[in-house]
């Protein structure tokens, strides 16, 4: 397996990781048997960096399946998740509760979960970088890091706010210029962070539903290629990235990226090669909608609203037609972690069509949206992931005060 060095650690990690957010399922259920012989076939053909989080509910399965030795083979990357922390010590329980899951007492890569401007305010507020700093002292973790999901601006704050090891960002051919973008890709990079990129196929859309126009692009390869596999030698082309996620729960998937991650050396897409994809990308972009390239000099918007999010979205709905997933996703997306950014929030101030260098008429737009997007979904699953939050956070509580009774 292609291993890529971290500058700032020296750290090597497999060009391909393992996310862990989409195990296999049997009866509704994570299949535990078939997630563990997949993390280990990953791991015994070099994979070496796992990637899961307490809000895929499923720490445990990946604790229990990096059993039998398979802990020191692997360096592990999990997450604080930012909602769940209301006071500082929600953190030290949260964190006790996880090297538990685990059966660990470190953690290789741990991260704040999903950082966008109010997460990240929140985390400022209760001395999150403080706390990363005592578990780093104490050994407890080795990398510190963050996911990201807001706009460049923010990145770039953020990546100078600390001394970060590692970033975590959503990256793929449509999203050169979506949330950190290629630019962001670029800021962390020459500060020598640890580069992971996660959504390659932006939630599965970019391997399903492949409109015939797009097709019909990919069949004038020279080098027949399945679009999940151009998608991945892609960003591995990119020589900032550090690796690769992928939510891997078919077998012939993980053997198919086992050996795209090898052969995917930094620079070694021919430039015919990245033309083609450059084709693929104009052909998508002119198949939205909107057309919105992601590029937020619209924002911040005064009423909260995640102008280009809304778009995007939108956008993916109308090219790749899975309605529902993307409504649930801009219901999670934007009313859960990010505070109801809705469009239906907007007050038509008008100051971000001022700043829209392909002229949208951004207020007429999030009409749009909001009344394709919006509905059942983004009244119910706000407060219902709160009810979760909340139970959730009184499981963890009970757990820590039994790890904390153990201690004494
Ligand atoms: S017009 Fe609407 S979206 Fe634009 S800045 Fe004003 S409130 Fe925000
Ligand atoms: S709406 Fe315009 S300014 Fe805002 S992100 Fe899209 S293209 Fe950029």
């Amino acid at each position: 397996m292609q291993k890529r060095i971290i500058k700032k650690t020296g750290d090597e990690i497999s060009a391909l990781g393992f996310g862990a957010m989409r195990l296999p399922t049997k009866n509704g259920r994570a299949d535990e048997k078939r997630a563990t012989e997949q993390i280990r076939y990953a791991i015994d053909h070099g994979v070496n960096y796992i990637d899961t989080a307490i809000a895929y509910m499923n720490e445990p399965l990946v604790g229990r399946a990096l059993g039998e030795g398979y802990r020191e083979k692997v360096k592990i990357a999990t997450k604080l998740p930012p909602w769940n922390v209301n006071k500082a010590e929600d953190m030290e329980n949260i964190f006790k509760v996880q090297l538990e899951n685990f059966n660990t007492h470190y953690f290789d890569y741990y991260m704040l979960h999903g950082l966008n401007h109010p997460s990240w305010e929140k985390m400022l507020k209760l001395e999150a970088l403080e706390f990363l700093d005592k578990l780093k002292t104490s050994g407890k973790i080795i990398n510190a890091g963050f996911s990201f999901h807001g706009d460049k601006e923010l990145f770039k704050e953020i990546v100078d706010a600390y001394d970060w090891d590692f970033c975590m960002i959503q990256y793929n051919y449509l999203d050169e210029e979506n949330q950190a973008g290629t630019e962001g890709l670029e800021y962390a990079a020459e500060k020598g962070l640890g580069i992971i990129i996660m959504e390659p196929f932006r939630g599965g859309n970019l391997t399903k539903n492949i409109p015939s126009e797009v097709e019909d692009i990919w069949n004038q390869a020279e080098i027949k290629r399945t679009p999940a596999e151009w998608a991945l030698r892609w960003i591995l082309n990119h020589p900032e990235v550090t690796c690769v996620l992928s939510g891997m729960n078919e077998e012939e998937h993980i053997e198919e990226n086992l050996r795209i991650a090898e052969e995917s050396l930094p620079n070694s897409l021919k430039s015919e090669e990245l033309e083609l994809v450059e084709k693929v990308r104009d052909k998508y972009r002119d198949l939205m909608k909107i057309g919105c390239t992601g590029c937020q000099y619209c924002m911040p918007c005064p009423a909260g609203v995640d102008i280009a999010r809304c778009f995007e979205f939108y956008d993916s709905t109308h090219i790749f037609g899975n309605k529902r997933q993307n409504q649930l996703q801009y219901a999670l997306g934007l009313g859960v972690f990010h505070e109801g950014a809705y469009a239906s929030k907007c007050i038509k101030c008008g100051k971000c069509e001022k700043h829209c260098p392909q002229d949208l008429p951004i207020m007429d737009l999030l009409e749009d949206v909001s009344g394709d997007m919006e509905g059942i979904l983004t009244k119910v699953v706000p407060p219902l992931f709160k009810f979760y939050l909340a139970i959730n956070g009184m499981i963890m509580g009970r757990k820590a005060n039994k790890i904390n009774k153990g201690d004494k």
